[in-house]
């Protein structure tokens, strides 16, 4: 099988005044060329640290991206590569969108400049050409009236047609990867809708993978070939989208899926995960989730699980499915 990323044993921690921070302790998964995977799980569970880790972007101090960690994309290891050809991968071959435009979009550079940018700096376009592809870009992701967008100032958009500048932004350069953290969260919900169809019908046209991190489940199955459920710094579910949302496996899988709000019983929730994600300078001993599962045994307590391999592209990482401990 064909790995885009390979992402392995990735560990991300912070060293702060209190202690060390394990943001991401050992996670692994990949993408796969044109396919667009999922990163689910709370907020503090590590998602956005997995993305900008990717790029290489953590803050150093506090953030460290430790020894034996990979990630290996095309096949060469990023955490190898000098921070100069690291520049050229970033918002070239892989490029990402964030939750808030407002604070990615510079408030005081004209769109238009913005995204030819990186077309000088990526495609060794002249400024003409360059302000021809930002129009042609824009025309792409549906802004109306572009040869007047293209001198605009951000805030004179509104919050939907700036992630649309961040996206015409983001495939400038036609990636082989594209982060999108969040990248619908800021926004109304019909607009919301608009911009994850924009952005599924773009990849397609532009052959990007994607990872996609979110909260919402409702995000995934519009747009996910597969996902990777995370809790608290850790991979706890791997699976393709059907199986996640028809058979989940780990607990906290199906916590999240019941407080998903429902589509049709017009209820808002239906049930929801009891407790919070657990504070990182003082993770439970055992299974990381074991304080908040109505299925916790007393080995959760004692031993963290390790992954269990349930099919192809179907992982576990909970005792239920620990066959070796004689469980279930
Ligand atoms: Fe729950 Fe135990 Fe599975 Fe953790 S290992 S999710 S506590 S059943
Ligand atoms: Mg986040």
């Amino acid at each position: 099988m064909e790995k885009l990323l390979d992402i392995r044993n990735l560990r991300t921690y912070f060293y702060t005044e209190d202690g060390v921070v394990p943001a991401v302790d050992g996670v692994s998964f990949y993408i796969k060329p044109g396919e667009t995977l999922g990163v689910v799980g709370e907020s503090g569970c590590g998602k956005s640290v997995t993305s900008i880790s990717t790029l290489r972007l953590v803050p150093n101090p506090p953030g460290k991206i430790m020894e034996g960690s990979e990630i290996i994309f095309e096949g060469t290891d990023l955490l190898k590569l000098s921070e100069a050809e690291m520049r050229k991968i970033r918002g070239n071959k892989i490029s990402m969108i964030f939750q808030e435009p407002m604070t990615s979009l510079n408030p005081v550079f004209r769109i238009g400049d913005q995204i030819a940018e990186v077309l000088l700096l990526h495609q060794g376009l002249n400024k003409a050409e360059a302000r021809e592809k930002a129009i042609e870009m824009l025309k792409l992701v549906g802004i109306p009236r572009p040869e007047k967008v293209v001198d605009d100032y951000p805030h004179s958009l509104s919050g939907g047609m700036r992630q649309r500048v961040m996206i015409a932004m983001a495939l400038a350069c036609n990636p082989r990867l594209l982060i999108a953290d969040e990248p619908t969260t800021a926004l109304d919900v019909t607009v919301q809708a608009q911009i994850l169809d924009l952005m599924n019908d773009l990849k397609k046209k532009v052959n990007a993978a994607v990872m996609l991190i979110t909260h919402n489940l409702g995000v995934v199955a519009e747009s996910c070939d597969r996902v990777v459920v995370m809790y608290a710094g850790k991979v706890v579910e791997e699976g393709d989208v059907y199986s996640i949302f028809e058979d989940p496996k780990h607990p906290y899988t199906v916590g999240l899926l019941k407080s998903m709000p429902s589509a049709v019983g017009g209820q808002d929730k239906l049930d929801s995960i009891p407790g919070v994600v657990p504070n990182p300078l003082n993770l439970p001993k055992g299974c990381r989730f074991a304080p908040r599962c109505n299925k916790a045994m007393d080995i959760c307590r004692e031993k963290q699980p390790g992954l269990t391999v349930l099919g192809e592209e179907r992982t576990v990482r909970c005792f239920l499915y620990n066959r070796e401990d004689g469980v279930k």
